[in-house]
């Protein structure tokens, strides 16, 4: 196709405002998913994005539009909304000319509305502003649209209404893509170089890489070099997404296609990369390769430790299609053997879990979500912390880092007062306040990213109603007085317990976790001292008393088999025990304490 009648677009919306809903009707209506063949959320493909809803890895897809000046090739990309994928969405938008800005003619601008709009300006995209649902009771499309409006520029009136549900507006949107997007832009003759804007694993195909072409040409049995890595692997099939995957006899400039190279490693291919001709490679790879950088660390523990190398066997088949999973192996005292991840967010690390307990049937707890500190000693050494337990105690802490976000929250007005109180008792910053309406207002702050993957969300939503949204971006580091609180039983750290807090917070937490645990965890035969600790100096304390558990002295001696049988019991009830020096933990204490209910 030539690029003049090839069209890349993406859309862009708030989860939930009916991006996957939208899409499913373009590609009923271009026919190249039958009605009979059509079901919900066609191209959420992953069982979890399904159920909850959510697009988590994109997909594009090639739909024929014929207008009056010809049939052109729609290439539609579909964006992960959620913040934990920017790099994803940003690397998708890189493959764009255009986007859809779509918005809920019920619901308004909300947080992600705006994260993806702004990273569609910085691509330069042309933006076609729609309102989606206006066939709901609810819809508001005249205050919507002046709300739209009033963001990007131009007129309520150009503001396009749709209903992703009914199809009604549809085609005159897909008219709209033809007229206002630009056609890709590129140099057939040039050395050939291809955007990946994503890659996922298929495990009868190995890795399927989507490209999009920006100069020359790929054609199959061609031999493509990684710019990366510098990488040679020959390229066995070359095709596009109708949505089915269909070979071509190559890719032209402009063109949005997917390539099979029989790697088996999403690491080998990896977003953002350049693909180039092995033969003539071009000697610039296009701008914006970065590795995503997992913000968020949790220890990964089998509930049953003959599960660990299992749990070690799927970490690794995962990481095959998600190139951005980090882990290491990691003991604890408390809970055996695991591994120690990095996620790109907590949506991240809730999604990695379950995947592990579905798809491999493995029973999981996990660690406190925690942040990257840095630490610098007095003597000048400085050390990167991803578990709380290594930071360093007994050594003179000349500054501790952590990671800040600038957070921008959206909400109705009369949450402003409760919005403000969370994020100040979080650690926030204002740093600016604005009306996007008459009613709705977005507030920014910095803040600590440690306060934000500690339950910050669900307070957001629980104090507004549901009706704030949020959306934060890594604003690097910043200096603060930060410490870690140990708990003790009967003087021996338990390392799963270990938390870095603020120094104003620490005896907050040192009180919660030693009345936890006390509720926990059962007599033992002494006196058991629960404390919580700042390097040497005890902060909170508390004292399971001594029970005199004997069990033999219920036998009087007499029947000798008997004697044997409970002693036999007794040792199989403490298989599921965990030693803390001399104090017996159920296991089940450990997973309640730190699931904190
Ligand atoms: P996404 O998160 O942006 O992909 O949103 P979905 O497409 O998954 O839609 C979220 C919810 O809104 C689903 O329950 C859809 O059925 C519903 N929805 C989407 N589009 C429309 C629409 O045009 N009208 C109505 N009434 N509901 C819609
Ligand atoms: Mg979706």
């Amino acid at each position: 196709t030539p690029p003049e009648l090839i069209r890349n677009f993406c859309i862009i919306a708030h989860i939930d405002h009916g991006k996957s809903t939208l899409a499913d009707r373009m590609l009923q209506i271009t026919g190249v998913v039958s009605d009979r063949d059509m079901r919900a959320q066609y191209l959420d493909r992953m069982d979890i994005e399904r159920e909850r809803g959510i697009t988590i890895k994109s997909q594009a897809v090639r739909m024929p539009w014929s207008t009056a000046e010809g049939t052109f090739a729609l290439n539609m990309i579909d964006t992960p909304g959620h913040v934990d994928f920017t790099y994803e969405v940003s690397r998708s938008l890189a493959a764009c000319e255009g986007a859809i800005l779509l918005v809920d003619a019920a619901q308004g601008i909300e947080a992600q509305t705006l994260a993806n709009l702004y990273l569609a300006l910085e691509n330069d995209l042309q933006i076609i502003p729609v309102l989606n649902k206006i066939d709901l009771p609810a819809a508001d499309p005249e205050k919507y649209a002046k709300e739209l409006a009033g963001l990007i520029g131009g007129k309520p009136e150009d503001v396009l209404r749709v209903s992703g549900k009914t199809g009604m507006g549809v085609e005159e949107l897909l008219d709209h893509v033809v007229a206002q997007i630009p056609p890709p832009k590129g140099d057939p003759d040039a050395p050939s170089r291809a955007m990946i804007f994503d890659s996922v694993y298929d495990a009868y195909r190995g890795v399927i890489t989507y490209v999009r072409m920006v100069d020359g040409s790929l054609k199959p049995r061609e031999r493509i070099q990684m710019m990366s890595t510098r990488a040679v692997h020959e390229l066995l099939e070359i095709g596009v997404s109708s949505p089915e995957p269909t070979p071509t006899k190559g890719l032209g400039v402009g063109e949005v296609g997917y390539l099979i190279t029989g790697v088996k490693d999403v690491r080998q291919s990896k977003v953002g990369d350049t693909v180039t001709n092995a033969q003539k490679p071009s000697s610039k790879p296009l701008p914006g390769y970065t590795d995503p950088k997992p913000m968020v660390f949790s220890g990964l523990y089998p509930i049953d430790g003959s599960d660990y190398p299992v749990l070690r066997d799927a970490l690794d088949k995962l990481k095959l299609s998600d190139a951005s999973l980090n882990y290491e192996p990691e003991t604890s005292v408390a809970l055996g053997f695991g591994f120690r991840c990095g996620f790109l967010g907590l949506l991240h690390l809730e999604i990695v879990t379950e995947r592990l307990e579905r798809e491999f049937g493995l029973d999981l707890i996990s660690t406190a979500p925690s942040v990257t500190y840095e630490v610098v000693t007095d003597d000048k050494k400085s050390f990167t912390v991803t578990n709380p337990s290594e930071f360093p105690s007994g050594t003179k802490i000349a500054s501790v880092t952590e990671p800040m976000v600038k957070a921008a929250i959206l909400a109705p007005k009369d949450y402003v007062g409760t919005i403000m109180e969370l994020c100040q008792s979080r650690r926030g910053t204002l740093l600016g306040m604005e009306y996007l309406g008459e009613d709705r207002v977005e507030i920014r702050y910095s803040m600590p990213l440690g306060e934000i993957v500690f339950d910050f969300f669900d307070h957001l939503k629980s104090k507004t109603a549901g009706y704030a949204s949020l959306d934060y971006e890594p604003s690097g580091d910043q200096e603060a007085d930060l410490v870690k609180v140990d708990i003790l039983l009967q003087g021996e750290p338990v390392d799963a317990f270990s938390a870095i807090v603020h120094r104003d917070k620490a005896y907050a937490y040192g009180v919660l976790m030693t009345e936890r645990l006390k509720k926990l965890i059962p007599r033992q035969q002494f006196e058991v001292p629960i404390q919580a600790a700042i390097g040497a100096r005890i902060i909170a304390r508390e004292s399971i008393r001594a029970m005199r558990k004997d069990v033999l002295a219920k036998c009087y001696g007499g029947d000798i088999s008997r004697k044997r049988k409970l002693l036999e019991k007794q040792k199989e009830g403490k298989k599921r025990m965990k030693m803390v020096g001399r104090v017996e933990v159920p296991q089940e204490a450990f997973i309640a304490a730190l699931s904190g209910d």
